[in-house]
């Protein structure tokens, strides 16, 4: 669920989004700003101007696969040629022909782009992963051309020196303190002889990370397990097994192989019944990258971890967290800590209470041994069982799709917020399945167009996402234009299709990042709509999955699509308390994993080189969280998210956002559910802020408190079990 979601990763035009500047080049004016197709580009070219269709909407019957590439490279020529006219500009500078001509450069590439990211993530084919492939690196270094841009960033500096005195509004004001602060992230504010260090640091941080990919695909590759003994494969079904021996042809070996996934913990363990087998697999997993062979990550993960140390160090941070963690909702490493310190009792708590449960189950069948981590979902499976019986089969028929977007999605933001939809079948869509709704305000006016393609393709990156093909902005007089993605299964012809209740979730989930998206009420585009920090933007998602279980709301949706009959009570509440059912595991392995990112990314610049299986043993001792049968979801040496990624120093937010969303949501509680006072505060407040202020400041006003951990412990059945019985 949470490597699935992605969110925003299309808005080009919103120059400053990107997290992590200057991981590649830093080499000042290194880009040369003529671009060969840029030829071919023309007039005839959909993308030439913007689209007149309604709320700009893309193309799609007109833009073919050659399209993207003639376009993209032009609109980074153009921007170029923007930014650059902009830098030399031989006035003084001011917000308008500064802070403001920036935000109107590169109206080509985000138009080509938004649509070209969407096509690719849904709907890819040969042609466009070529494209895809070849411009890549081209847009990264088009982040670089305008943050590392001496001349641009002494106009930016100058703007912001004087900021106090240019009476701008507080949207304006935070644009400028917004823009400044990148540049400086990024090391604008260094010497020549610092920029020329941290130049050398980012590109051995860039190659390392490579590094660490690389090894990290090839250690889990061959960490597959492999047998010929299909004894060892007692527990799973026939489909399993023929899957089991697929992948042992297309690896051309005589045998079964199970593939590793990439946690800690692996899927097939629930129904392997042998226990030698789960054994093998976890130790598998867990020592993928630690068998001292080329796939090791140790060395590589060590030296990361000191680099990043130094490298804040130079930008006038104690730590790399210190350094990440500026521009976050959280702020600082210690504010993202006492967090999790906090939640770590009750989880590691609610955890053993668990592992009681799945021991009774081990000493009931006489198994005779201690509960280890290989045997968790094998137990906890038959606990589920026993408790809730809850058959896919069963709830499915209460769950058909469009019934659940126009009775539940659509119905919940309606009640609250007012809006309405129409389903418009003249807006052009890159693939049959698409739907377009356009979304009308209370007043009747054009507020957005929504767009859904919820079924599963081959074509299709897994998972689901929401992005915009148009980001709102007044400046620029544009309207969202915002998707939803999924992958659900596409029935028969002329079938229902009926979804699972995590399905549901999802679309609940994915339309709460579109109300960020159509809610949006800004001036400038880089600061509209989901463009907010990494710990802030799962907070309306996760907060809109809440009303999913609410209970008019899923009276509302929750139908029998034959005989439109309600749920029966009793399958509602097992369908409830399921909800709670593993938090407690679930809670402690996140935990564990974002305490090790936390603390890897604190030493100081003058740690030495660490050893990491004694770092990571001391992070969790020292937190509490070295739990035999709770292993981290990620162990430090196979840890993509922050040695590899974007999440260094930062996969506390997935917890962080968790404890936003339920505090929000008990807010509604308090204050009557399902209103549209509520609903209209909430929008006003929050939905339509987008980053225009300090989003600790904007939570803060709208709750009348900052956010605690009540609810987030509350909601997953975690408080009752730290509470005296
Ligand atoms: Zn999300």
């Amino acid at each position: 669920m949470m490597n699935s979601t992605r969110i925003g990763t299309t808005k080009v035009m919103l120059l400053f989004m990107s997290t992590l500047i200057g991981a590649g080049t830093i080499a000042l004016g290194s880009i040369n700003p003529t671009l060969a197709a840029a030829a071919d580009f023309g007039p005839s070219n959909p993308f030439f101007a913007p689209s007149a269709l309604p709320f700009q909407a893309p193309p799609f019957d007109k833009i073919k696969d050659e399209d993207f590439q003639p376009a993209i490279e032009a609109g980074m020529a153009q921007q170029q040629a923007e930014i650059q006219s902009i830098a030399n500009n031989l006035d003084a500078p001011t917000f308008d022909n500064t802070i403001v001509a920036l935000e109107k450069s590169g109206q080509l590439l985000a138009r080509a782009t938004a649509a070209f990211d969407g096509v690719t993530g849904a709907n890819t084919n040969d042609t466009l992963q070529k494209v895809r492939t070849i411009e890549a690196p081209k847009l990264a270094a088009q982040d670089d051309f305008i943050y590392l841009n001496t001349k641009l960033f002494a106009r930016v500096a100058a703007i912001y020196k004087q900021r106090a005195t240019l009476k701008l509004d507080p949207e304006a004001l935070r644009l400028v303190e917004y823009d400044y602060d990148k540049f400086v992230h990024a090391g604008a504010n260094l010497s020549e002889a610092d920029k020329t260090e941290l130049k050398k640091l980012n590109e051995e941080e860039s190659s390392l990370q490579d590094t660490f990919i690389n090894k990290l695909l090839d250690a889990t590759k061959e960490g597959a397990f492999v047998t010929t003994d299909k004894a060892a494969l007692a527990g799973f079904s026939e489909a399993r097994i023929a899957a089991a021996a697929q992948a042992a042809q297309s690896r051309q070996f005589d045998a079964f192989v199970i593939p590793l996934q990439n946690t800690t913990q692996q899927p097939d363990l629930v129904s392997l019944s042998n226990r030698d087998t789960r054994q093998t697999i976890f130790g598998r997993s867990w020592n993928r990258t630690e068998r001292g062979d080329a796939n090791d990550t140790r060395d590589t993960i060590a030296r990361l971890a000191q680099l990043r140390a130094q490298k804040a160090k130079l930008l006038g941070f104690s730590s790399f967290a210190a350094w990440k963690l500026e521009d976050q909702m959280a702020k600082t490493p210690q504010a993202a800590v006492q967090f999790m310190d906090a939640i770590v009792p009750a989880a590691t708590a609610k955890a053993a209470s668990e592992a009681k449960d799945n021991q009774a189950v081990i000493d009931a069948q006489k198994g005779g041994f201690q509960l280890q981590p290989w045997d968790w979902t094998f137990y906890a499976e038959q606990v589920r069982k026993a408790r809730y019986d809850l058959d896919d089969a069963q709830v499915k028929p209460y769950f058909e799709l469009n019934n659940v977007l126009q009775n539940g999605v659509f119905y919940a933001a309606n009640q609250l917020y007012g809006i309405t939809f129409k389903e418009r079948h003249d807006i052009p869509v890159y693939q049959a399945d698409v739907r377009v709704f356009e979304v009308s305000d209370v007043n009747g006016k054009p507020l957005a167009l929504f767009y859904c393609d919820y079924f599963k393709r081959d074509n299709k990156n897994g998972g689901a996402w929401m992005s915009n093909f148009v980001g709102q902005s007044h400046l620029l007089g544009t309207l969202p234009v915002v998707y939803n993605v999924a992958n659900f299964s596409k029935p028969a012809a002329g079938e229902p299709a009926l979804i699972s209740f995590t399905d549901v979730i999802t679309m609940f989930h994915e339309f709460g990042h579109a109300l960020h998206g159509m809610f949006a009420d800004t001036e400038y585009p880089t600061l509209s709509g989901t463009a907010t920090a990494r710990d802030f933007v799962e907070f309306p998602s996760q907060f809109n999955e809440h009303w999913a279980s609410d209970p008019v709301v899923f009276a509302h949706y929750a139908k029998h699509y034959k005989t439109g009959a309600l749920m029966p009570e009793e399958l509602v509440a097992r369908l409830r308390k399921s909800a709670t059912f593993n938090k407690g595991y679930d809670m402690t392995e996140l935990l564990a994993a974002a305490e090790l990112d936390i603390q890897w990314h604190s030493l100081p610049p003058t740690a030495p080189l660490q050893k990491p299986d004694e770092f990571e043993k001391q992070a969790l001792d020292k937190t509490h969280l070295n739990v035999s049968y709770v292993p981290p979801r990620y162990r430090s040496t196979y840890f993509a998210h922050i040695w590899g990624g974007e999440y260094s120093a930062g996969y506390y937010a997935y917890l962080w956002t968790e404890m936003l969303a339920d505090d929000a949501f008990q807010w509604f509680v308090e204050h009557g559910g399902l209103t549209r006072a509520n609903g209209d505060r909430f929008r006003q407040m929050v939905l339509s802020r987008g980053n225009t202020e300090d989003l600790g400041k904007m939570y803060d006003s709208w709750r009348g408190a900052p956010p605690n951990t009540k609810a987030m412990l509350k909601y997953r059945g975690l408080e009752e079990s730290t509470s005296p019985k």
